[in-house]
């Protein structure tokens, strides 16, 4: 790995999420290449203007299917496949709970039962319909909305590392606001929640890998002495209530990091552990409330402790 002299950070603001590439030579042209490949996917699969491919087929819910290009068509795809495998928290299709509760944004609250009652029957990812030669999406009834908050930002990361790979660059570090990918070795640093500042458990020592980490401290409110923060349980239609305060995958892929943060999020350690014994290739660092750090694996990555108020465990059982 080169040292840090030679080290180059460009920074934006996409997504409404800071946007950082780090590079071992100057390059302005490569650095902004990247930020308008990274803008034309967000113009694709933003669901927070009006305007969207994603957005087409929001607006038009319970009336026509929309064909939309190769892209955000198999996105879409992967995104179904996800949310309708067995005991999934994963959702694409909770679009109208996000809406809901506005949480990240402005107008946040708690929503009444009856509210969320009434959105839960417009969240069935059976009613995203597919049609692979018209490459076109239907939501089968008026008031469902596809949100792909959740993964796109991995989607994305894959293609900026694809991007790079391209261009010939051989070490290079994308972080879209907590999905990071890297070309070549990287110490990527675990965020401590709710600390203030850039506060780190640990580090994460990678290849060519890709990190995610999503956490209940990311984007959340506080109302009623709780604290409700964005990710949606889309059986309850609540933020999910569990032991975890981040969970984050070592992946070769970020969208496979992005899908599996969310699945861990609803398997909660003792059920996530069990599944990833499946997964060989998918491994994660469980970071819990009492403050157990707790690794699945290390095959394709290195830990290392940094804040002795944390106790670094492995998956048992
Ligand atoms: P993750 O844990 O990866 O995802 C949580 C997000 O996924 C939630 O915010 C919600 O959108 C969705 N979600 C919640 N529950 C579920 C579930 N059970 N299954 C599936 N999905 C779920 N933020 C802004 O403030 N302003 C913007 O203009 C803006 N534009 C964006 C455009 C794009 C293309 C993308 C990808 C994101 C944008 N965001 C914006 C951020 C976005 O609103 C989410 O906050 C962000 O994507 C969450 O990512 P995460 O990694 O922090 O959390
Ligand atoms: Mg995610």
């Amino acid at each position: 790995m080169p040292t840090d002299e030679r080290l180059y950070s460009y920074c934006a603001e996409l997504m409404g999420s800071p946007i950082l590439l780090k590079l071992y030579s100057h390059d302005e042209a490569l650095a902004s290449r990247i930020f308008q490949l990274i803008k034309r996917y967000e113009d694709l699969l933003t669901v927070n203007r009006a305007q969207s491919q994603v957005m087409s087929i929001n607006h038009a819910a319970g009336q026509h299917p929309v064909t939309v290009s190769l892209p955000v068509y198999a996105l879409i795809k992967c995104a179904k496949a996800a949310s309708m495998a067995q005991d999934s928290a994963f959702n694409l299709a909770i679009g109208p709970l996000v809406k809901l509760w506005r949480i990240g944004f402005q107008g946040h609250r708690v929503p009444s039962a009856a509210e969320i009652a009434e959105r839960l029957p417009l969240t069935r990812p059976q009613d995203v319909i597919l049609d692979d030669e018209a490459c076109s999406v239907f939501l089968a009834q008026a008031g469902m909305e596809i949100d792909l908050g959740a993964i796109a930002k991995g989607y994305i990361a894959d293609r900026v590392r694809d991007s790079l790979r391209q261009q010939g660059v051989s070490d290079a570090l994308i972080n879209l606001g907590g999905n990071v990918h890297t070309l070549g070795n990287w110490s990527v640093g675990l965020k401590k929640p709710f600390a203030p500042g850039d506060a780190l458990i640990g580090s994460i020592e990678v290849a060519s890998q890709s990190v995610v980490t999503s956490g209940v401290y990311e984007r959340y409110f506080e109302q009623d002495g709780k604290r409700w923060h964005h990710i949606l349980d889309p059986r309850s239609g609540y933020p999910l209530d569990n032991e975890l305060d981040s969970v984050t995958i070592i992946s070769a892929n970020s969208l496979d990091g992005d899908i599996w943060t969310t699945l861990i999020y609803g398997l909660g350690v003792v059920k996530g552990c069990a599944a990833l014994r499946h997964h060989e290739d998918i491994e994660a660092i469980f970071v819990t409330k009492n403050r157990d750090v707790i690794l699945s694996s290390q095959r394709n990555f290195r830990f290392s402790l940094l804040d002795d108020s944390y106790r670094l465990t492995g998956c048992t059982a």
